[in-house]
């Protein structure tokens, strides 16, 4: 079997909406192949028929499409290893199965839960092993009659694999080097059932890896204990010449505190852990996704690309391709990746930021209708030019009162509500308070009337009306006109908004302050 090509792979269990983890897994996955000219499978483990969750499958490959992830081959892709879901690949695991039993590499047993459970009681720390496999009810201690007997009486069994202890056996891995344990820790782990007829994750991992051609492994840390187990199998099998390469990445940290990134950090603080909005089909429960809150897939990627890896330098921004370009596994590191959603809310601001003004409008425009107000495109890219680097303030988890640069579309409506609606006017307003005195009234009539006889509302003609105005009468009228048009002491350009809102929408709101402001 050549192995020259560059073949890697994502093989998710369909078990729940695809964690963020598993999608800088599968990124890396993407730019390695990428960088090296390779191909990238999706492939569906979905052995462990209890743990199946419907529409999972689905959402995950949804997840990739948004993100600009894509595969070469595999489940949705086709492909000339298939198939790839590994329910549908059952006569393939049996017949590896029986050549580890043929060779005694593999024993058969039949030991019923409650016999396991009674020898837990009777051994302290007991383990399947090469230390007790002798007692135990099993093709090691049975005869071949008997074997064969309780076989054709449909009595249920499952292959284990007979693991010689006292081997120091060695992982290369590309991110981690030289790791090694002895084989006396490892159990004889189940490999197949004939309950279900199906393969374990071990058995079915390693053949698949085989036959797909896999050249290298890269997965999460949390997969590395399996490694050791795994090398043994291929060499079982007699591939050890073709094993892939192994490369776990590093684990995603909590933003605070110790341990691992879960949903819970991502509830308390108000992040998602996952790509989209996920609905539970059995609880009904919605988790937040990026895509539902306003997150950009060009940003995710760039955000889950610098969890783990780094291109050497301090370059922050980079498109998918300067990723692909830059990607070097062996620069991964090993310690955990802090999982900072600030820097994440940051990537989306500086993604937002480089957009044309008119890719805002699609977002911007369903947050107006929500609002129920009807605009065009144009219009709302008018505001988004005028409003897109402004700051907004919010309140944090802690309730502490915080600002930030624009970094969601969605953060664009409450600071540029007043384009679309008249403001209320409120008199206790510390900006009103300041800028609206007794005779203000009297000048915004005067101004009102130096408006109302422009034909042309553009900036240049309010300007050449009004500057001479200011110049003779000496007035300053530029805070409770923008108290008139806004309500408060925000906004834009005072000339551009009045341009944007049209004369006669802005002499409405100069009388309405009057009215309301005295
Ligand atoms: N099915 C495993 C998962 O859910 C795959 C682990 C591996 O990549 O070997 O992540």
């Amino acid at each position: 079997m050549s192995k020259n090509k560059v073949r890697v792979r994502f093989a998710p269990s369909p078990t729940g909406p695809l964690h963020i983890g598993g999608v800088r897994t599968a990124l890396y996955n993407y730019l390695f192949a990428r960088k090296n000219g390779g191909e990238l499978v999706f492939r569906i483990e979905d052995t462990d028929s209890s743990r199946f969750v419907p529409g999972a499958e689905d959402y995950i490959i949804e997840s990739f499409k948004w993100l600009g992830i894509q595969f070469d081959e595999g489940v949705s892709f086709g492909g000339d290893h298939g198939p790839y879901r590994q329910s549908e690949r059952r006569d393939i695991y049996k017949k590896y199965v029986k050549q580890l039993l043929d060779a005694n590499k593999a024993y058969i047993a039949f030991d019923t839960p409650e016999e396991l459970d009674a020898k837990r009681q009777e051994i302290e720390n007991f383990q399947y092993d090469a230390s007790t496999r002798g007692m135990m009810r099993n093709s090691l201690t049975l005869s071949k009659e008997e074997v064969d007997a309780l076989i054709a009486e449909g009595k249920q069994y499952v292959v284990r694999f007979k693991i010689e202890p006292g081997r120091e056996i060695h992982v290369q891995d590309i991110i981690r080097g030289d790791v090694s344990i002895n084989s006396s820790i490892l159990d004889d782990k189940v490999l197949y059932k004939s309950a279900d007829e199906l393969p374990t994750y071990h058995l079915a991992n390693i053949v698949d890896d085989h036959l797909m051609e896999i050249t290298h492994v890269i997965r999460g840390e949390e997969w590395l204990p399996s490694a050791p187990l795994h090398v043994l199998l291929y060499e079982a099998f007699g591939w050890a010449d073709t094993m892939p390469r192994f490369a776990h990445l590093p684990l995603l940290l909590k933003p605070v505190g110790n341990g691992k990134l879960s949903k819970r950090d991502g509830d308390k603080l108000g992040f998602p852990v996952f790509p989209l909005e996920w609905h539970d089909p059995k609880s009904g429960d919605i988790s937040s996704g990026y895509r539902e809150k306003g997150y950009l897939p060009q940003a995710v990627v760039n955000f889950l690309a610098l969890l783990g890896w780094n291109p050497g330098n301090d370059q922050e921004i980079m498109t998918m391709d300067e990723l692909v370009n830059l990607f070097d596994l062996s620069k991964c590191s090993k310690s955990g990746a802090r999982f900072d959603y600030q820097k994440g809310i940051w990537f989306n601001h500086q993604y937002l930021l480089q957009q044309d003004n008119m890719a805002w409008t699609p977002a911007f425009d369903k947050i107006l209708k929500e609002n129920g107000i009807e605009s065009t495109p144009e219009r709302e890219a008018q505001v988004v030019e005028m409003m897109k680097t402004k700051v907004i303030e919010y309140v944090d988890n802690d309730n502490n009162k915080k600002k930030r640069n624009i970094s969601f579309v969605s953060d664009l409506w409450p600071l540029a509500k007043f384009f679309f609606v008249a403001p209320e006017y409120d008199k206790e307003d510390k900006f009103v308070r300041k800028n609206w005195k007794e005779d203000t009234a009297a000048d915004m009539q005067e101004l009102a009337v130096v408006l109302s006889g422009l034909t042309d509302f553009s900036v240049e003609s309010q300007k050449a009306a009004v500057d001479p105005w200011v110049e003779q009468t000496g007035k300053r009228p530029w805070n409770a006109w923008r108290v008139a048009l806004v309500g408060t002491g925000q906004g834009p350009d005072m000339y551009e908004l009045t341009a944007f809102l049209g004369k006669e929408e802005t002499l409405n709101r100069i009388q309405s302050a009057i009215n309301a402001l005295g």
